[in-house]
């Protein structure tokens, strides 16, 4: 592709330098997390080697150093997905925890009989917090909307599943297995129209396109920073200042409170009050760095070049007898989830491993999807910046070799 300079974008990445087996490692599974830049990996021994403090606490110079450096993070993340404010930027776990605390804490306020809207193509961090909440409120419903052969959202059901109780309405940016990409925007307006508030979960969005959440206007949104080439164990939630100001805490603990006593305890302001203990503040003083890396190349640039492996990979897997690649959304993301014949995807893996190949298989945190498309599981080959259209071509002649193997 011009000026996509893969080749330079790959040096950035230790890993990529790895064998597997003594051949080159092909890393195609980018939907369970993207490897990592030096940029990020030298933050985080920065953030070890010279700024080590606890934050938020101390009036001397090393925690005056590290809070800044995970405040400054909170303003770049508030940019970066178009927050009106810092106060709107909570630090998690990632997604998951993002979305428990939305279920726990925003859904103790859900109305008696309230009912909460799904899809069939969530993965378990965006069911099982739903259910935790059911199990203390059984008087609360799920509802789930269902996809059409191509694994597209079927959207007339989803606005019919909407009425008076309804109080939420939680899905995916994007599939984790099919790579649809929904259409959020409109469907956040028509839960909006319904009075409904909306969570999406983004962790596959944000690491492979634009995302505004002023833009899109939806209530909460959650995604993980080890996806989108960031450290691990660190994630965002944004909400809408309206809601986490009405929302209880979610923890309790050091650094969410304002004042504590026996008789009774306040908490601190927006968004500390999601912030019980001491965060990975190491973690996410490093996070900028990722942002750094996909804003110098731009996000529309990775997009593209994703796209264009993603189709150059889909035109020749058609090609392979038996082969069944599950969802065909034309707005897809660089996912391919498939089957060939009937291989079992557990030794379909282990082969393409052998050969340096590193794809996902297995049921991909998506039982419900896989019952719905009856299947136990899948392969999955996904993409990122940095893989490259030699690699498609690897994989592609790994999976003629393995197939008359296990046929
Ligand atoms: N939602 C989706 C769509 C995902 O793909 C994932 C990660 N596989 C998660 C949620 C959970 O993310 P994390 O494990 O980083 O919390």
């Amino acid at each position: 592709m011009m000026n996509y300079n893969v080749e330079e974008i790959r040096e950035r990445f230790p890993i990529l330098q790895r064998k597997i087996d003594g051949k080159p490692l092909i890393y195609l599974d980018n939907t369970a997390t993207s490897e990592t830049p030096r940029s990020v990996v030298d933050a985080i021994v920065s953030g070890y080697c010279d700024t080590k403090a606890n934050v938020h606490r101390g009036v001397h110079t090393l925690s005056q150093e590290a809070t800044e450096l995970q405040e400054e993070c909170r303003r770049r993340v508030r940019d970066y997905i178009g927050a009106s404010s810092e106060e709107e930027v909570i630090f998690t776990r990632g997604t998951t925890e993002g979305i428990n605390l939305v279920a726990s804490s925003f859904g103790s306020l859900f109305p008696h009989d309230g009912e909460i809207i799904l899809t069939v193509m969530e993965h378990h961090a965006n069911i099982v917090p739903w259910q935790l909440l059911q199990s203390r409120r059984p008087d609360l419903k799920i509802r789930v909307v269902d996809i059409d052969d191509k694994g597209e959202l079927l959207l007339d059901q989803y606005r019919d599943l909407f009425n008076e109780h309804t109080c939420m309405a939680s899905f995916c940016h994007v599939s984790n297995v099919l790579g649809t990409v929904n259409p959020v925007k409109e469907m956040i307006d028509y839960a909006h129209s319904k009075g409904v508030p909306v969570l999406i979960d983004g962790a596959q969005a944000v690491p492979h396109m634009r995302v505004d959440v002023g833009e899109l206007d939806c209530d909460f949104y959650a995604f993980s920073s080890h996806k989108m080439y960031g450290p691990t164990g660190i994630g965002v939630l944004f909400g809408k200042k309206e809601h986490l100001l009405r929302m209880p805490p979610y923890q309790g603990g050091g650094e969410m409170i304002a004042h504590v006593s026996f008789e009774g305890t306040t908490f601190a302001d927006l968004p500390f009050k999601f912030e019980a203990g001491t965060p990975d503040f190491v973690g996410i003083g490093s996070l900028p760095k990722a942002l750094d890396f996909i804003n110098e190349i731009g996000m529309e640039k990775i997009a593209a070049h994703e796209h264009e492996l993603l189709e150059y990979a889909e035109a020749q897997m058609r090609e392979i007898p038996g082969m069944r690649i599950f969802g065909i959304a034309p707005h897809k993301s660089a996912v391919i989830s498939f089957l060939v014949g009937d291989i079992h995807h557990y030794d379909m893996g282990m082969l393409l491993d052998k050969l340096g190949v590193e794809v996902r298989t297995g049921h991909h945190c998506a039982q419900p999807l896989m019952h719905r498309l009856g299947i136990s599981g899948t392969v999955r080959a996904s993409f990122a910046a940095y893989n490259t259209r030699e690699e498609v071509d690897a994989f592609i002649a790994a999976l003629k070799r393995v197939i008359p193997i296990l046929s």
